[in-house]
């Protein structure tokens, strides 16, 4: 991830985890053996939306108020062991900084793990976090209490306002005054954790390309390979004085004639590698970026611009201003506005021209 997003502090849709939190820990993990299920052990807006969206007509599927029953009911038959480890299960997979960074022994909990404990549940319970994401919090009810979704985005992309998505630098990010948004990615996949399915620590808005074409259900924080765990950047790390560096080179030295296939695309970080590694593996980055390079309105055309540019300069201006010293002004233009324009690669891609020799 090129750059962390900046959290939204203080949003009212958080309050449909903050309820979440509250039944998982306090109704479900309490639940007591001699303690029959009863609506008024909700908290009272959770209450309140959980009988409004059973009572509504219009609404035919049973999302709140038939699944927390039941839920309740298999926790019931759990001992103080199991309760015990599913809250610290339920705390763990909403931690999603010390999650993504390894920290504080925080381990994640998957759907196969809960399946071996309770299939029943497990059953419960995706249908029910999924449901969460996908319908409840759209729902009128919900929405009057907690705003909506399109609310959150607005705020989210007004207050991050590169208009690039952070996890490949190519794509633009919509801005607040669209008709469309972009889609909100489970980092952590929904499909493989659960709990964490409406926590906006585990949501960050992404291109299309990054959602839809290379992240889809991959797990940043466990190897598909071995099924280690691994390190991934933290959508919304405050810690964000990482260094990134884009090192391509090219066997082809005829940049005309550049293929992806001609590009070696080398990402390294001093402080964060395992990072780097889990996010060009997760989001296609090194063929994309060789993509970039060797794409004619892209890499092609950043060679051609650069001869052009400084070929155009009057004859007295070339007595006194080498191309050499041009090629390093346009590289540190580039960088000092990595995110315009491609120019993070456009950056790498003059210094390894000029490392070459070829430019
Ligand atoms: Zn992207």
């Amino acid at each position: 991830m090129l750059f962390p997003y900046q959290f939204i502090e203080n949003h009212s849709i958080y309050a449909l985890q903050q309820w979440m939190d509250d039944l998982f820990l306090n109704v479900w993990c309490t639940a007591d053996a001699a303690v029959d299920y009863n609506i008024d052990l909700l908290p009272d807006d959770l209450k309140e939306i959980t009988l409004a969206i059973f009572y509504d007509a219009r609404i035919t599927t049973d999302y709140l108020y038939g699944p927390i029953e039941r839920v309740y009911i298999i926790f019931q038959g759990f001992d103080q062991p199991t309760k015990d480890l599913l809250a610290q299960a339920y705390k763990n997979n909403n931690n999603v900084l010390d999650l993504c960074k390894q920290q504080n022994g925080c381990n994640p909990y998957v759907y196969s793990t809960l399946q071996a404990l309770s299939e029943p549940l497990k059953n419960e319970l995706i249908s029910f976090y999924k449901s969460l994401f996908t319908s409840v919090i759209h729902l009128k009810a919900v929405q009057d209490k907690i705003g909506t979704i399109d609310s959150h985005y607005d705020e989210f992309v007004t207050t991050n306002d590169e208009r690039k998505c952070p996890f490949c630098g190519l794509n633009s990010i919509k801005g607040p005054n669209r008709t469309v948004r972009d889609a909100y990615d489970h980092y952590l996949p929904k499909d493989i954790y659960p709990f964490n399915s409406i926590n906006f620590k585990n949501l960050a808005p992404m291109c299309h390309e990054c959602n839809s074409s290379h992240k889809l259900r991959q797990d940043p924080i466990t190897s598909p390979n071995t099924n280690a765990r691994r390190r991934a950047f933290f959508p919304y790390d405050t810690d964000n004085g990482y260094e990134i560096n884009i090192d391509l080179t090219f066997s082809n030295p005829d940049i005309n004639t550049l293929s992806e296939n001609d590009v070696t695309v080398n990402l390294t970080s001093p402080t964060h590698q395992q990072e780097v590694d889990t996010w060009k593996e997760v989001f296609g980055i090194e063929e994309r970026y060789k993509e970039k390079c060797a794409s004619k309105t892209d890499g092609k055309y950043w060679f051609m611009q650069i001869h052009d540019e400084y070929n155009n300069l009057p004859f007295i201006s070339k007595v006194f201003y080498s191309k050499g010293k041009h090629i390093q002004n346009v590289i540190k233009s580039a960088r000092t506005n990595p995110f315009a324009a491609g120019n993070f690669i456009k950056a790498s891609f003059l210094e390894s021209c000029a490392k070459m020799g070829i430019i």
